[in-house]
């Protein structure tokens, strides 16, 4: 197995003196040296050929004893030497600190075909940022991490990859739903790949505690590194960088939005520099078209990280890399504009998006009225996301209201909710929907072809990721297979697989890891 290795944040950012593995504060480091932890009987669950070839790696390699010790963490590869970031965060809207790779290990940076990579093993041991916990993590999230970035990747959506998961073959201790009764867990490791894992988290580290001088560093690498095409300098350049980051997290959220994505924990630690889902944990697929739906316990109070208040919360975090930035720039007027632009931004892209959805290919100002009234209509009754979408791409132009809503029936998770009242409106709404596709002269069969590239017919519903987390617990990884490959084509019709394309199932409404998920992982 041979990697194309590139040290860059190693040799170019200041690293923690100090190299033992004990929590601590880190003063002045990006980073500080650390090994993952030898598992102690590490195996293979699933590699993706399509990541592993990305990195200059075959199929070949993938199965051989090089891979798994290195992706396990069990032996470290040449000419590396692997490291954990220093960062801090808001979490829940409330400043934590110093945060840090708590249990991800970087491995080293990889170069192939020009494009450059950063590989990180999730789970892999304590490092001087785990605070009170182990670094661990248990087989479900990992489960649920590994196939969720891939599917979203697959979705079209910015994301960190999955290049590998494992088992280490130790066991892990977890109070799954922090009611006091802990139990051992299968403990896994997931290998991920981004171009970097700097977040927002990492600027704000610095920024709090005074130390410009890192602050800088940290600034002037990201950009040189990540961001070659920012010309300009001094202020001009961290300006630049800022917006980036705005606009890519802002379209990062639309796609989320597009699809259903409720990321769950929106804490500024996770939010990546690149505009990419970053940390999959308490996530969730939307089923019922409900805006206010978070599926993480701890927000059950407050529904911070619902999915209606995505966009809100990217805008808060951007908020606060702007205030960790400000020590660079000095000027606040300059990046209140830019975050003043986020909101008008965000409306425009979501009308463009959501109309891509609706199948108008022409853009009409009306389009924003029926858009809202839909967004009415569709949490009158639990209405299947997915399905609805999907579906309202088989409506044509001549199809009566009583027709189309035929067609579109089956996203109803209980028909006969279906007052008359609510069937009215529907009536109404889809009536106007036929006015609107007749005033385009593209036919039924192009705009449903444009449909299905932005209607996923198969997304990763929270049952179907339990369905192979339970499989998988008894040593069953078929469905972990089956659903990988489901899901990387999404927008394609796959006849044999008809049974994910349905609603979420009843016993799964109320079931744990299918409709809420803890921190606990
Ligand atoms: P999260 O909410 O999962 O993004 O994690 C927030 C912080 O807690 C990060 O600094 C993580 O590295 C850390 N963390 C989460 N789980 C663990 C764990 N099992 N061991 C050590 N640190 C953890
Ligand atoms: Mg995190």
């Amino acid at each position: 197995m041979k990697l194309h290795i590139q040290n860059n944040f190693i040799t170019e950012l200041p690293a923690d003196p100090n190299e033992t593995n004990i929590p601590r504060q880190v003063q002045q480091a990006c980073f500080s040296y650390v090994e993952p932890k030898k598992p102690s009987n590490p195996s293979l669950i699933h590699a993706s050929e399509e990541v592993a070839n990305s990195l200059g790696l075959s199929q070949e390699d993938i199965l051989s004893v090089d891979f798994l010790n290195v992706f396990s963490g069990n032996t470290i590869y040449p000419e590396t030497k692997p490291y954990a970031l220093s960062y801090a965060g808001h979490q829940f809207g409330n400043w934590a600190g110093q945060l840090g790779d708590g249990r991800a290990i970087n491995l080293t940076e990889v170069v192939h075909d020009n494009i450059l990579y950063t590989l990180q093993l999730k789970g892999a041991g304590p490092t001087p940022y785990s605070r009170t916990a182990d670094g661990f993590a248990v087989l479900r999230s990992s489960i649920r991490e590994y196939l969720c970035a891939e599917a979203m990747y697959y979705l079209g959506v910015p994301t960190t990859r999955s290049l590998s998961l494992m088992l280490s073959g130790d066991q892990v201790l977890r109070d799954m739903l922090y009611n006091g009764n802990p139990a051992y867990e299968k403990g896994a490791i997931v290998c991920r790949v981004a171009p970097s894992f700097i977040r927002f988290g990492n600027f704000e580290l610095f920024a709090s505690r005074k130390d410009h001088t890192t602050l800088q560093l940290l600034a002037d690498y990201t950009i040189k590194h990540h961001f070659p095409e920012i010309k300009a300098e001094g202020v001009e350049k961290y300006l630049a960088f800022f917006q980036t980051v705005v606009q890519t997290t802002l379209d990062m959220i639309i796609h989320w939005q597009r699809v259903g994505f409720v990321h769950g924990v929106m804490n500024t630690d996770n939010m990546s520099i690149h505009g990419i889902t970053i940390d999959y944990g308490p996530y969730g697929w939307l089923e019922d078209y409900d805006s206010n739906w978070t599926p993480n316990t701890t927000d059950m109070q407050y529904k911070r990280y619902r999915f209606g208040n995505q966009p809100q919360i990217a805008l808060w975090n951007l908020y606060q890399l702007a205030n960790a930035l400000y020590p660079l720039i000095n000027e606040a007027k300059p990046l209140e504009t830019i975050l003043d632009a986020f909101s008008v931004g965000y409306e425009k892209e979501y009308l463009n998006m959501m109309q891509n959805k609706l199948g108008f290919m022409t853009k009409v100002d009306t389009d924003a009225v029926l858009i809202e009234s839909l967004l009415e209509l569709l949490p009158l009754v639990e209405t299947d996301m997915t399905i609805f979408f999907r579906n309202l791409g088989n409506v044509q132009k001549a199809d009566t209201p009583v027709i189309a809503l035929d067609k579109i029936k089956d996203a109803f998770y209980n028909e006969k909710d279906l007052d008359e009242t609510i069937l009215d409106k529907w009536n109404t709404w889809l009536e106007s929907y036929r006015n609107r596709i007749n005033e385009e002269s593209f036919s039924d069969a192009e705009r449903k072809e444009e449909m299905n590239k932005v209607n996923p017919k198969y997304v990763l519903r929270n049952y179907m990721a339990q369905l192979s987390i339970d499989a998988a617990d008894k040593g069953d990884y078929s469905l972990i297979n089956e659903l990988y490959e489901l899901l990387k084509k999404p927008y394609e019709e796959q006849p044999d697989s008809q049974k994910w394309f349905a609603k979420r199932p009843d016993w799964a409404r109320d079931k744990v890891g299918c409709s809420m998920l803890s921190c606990s992982s």
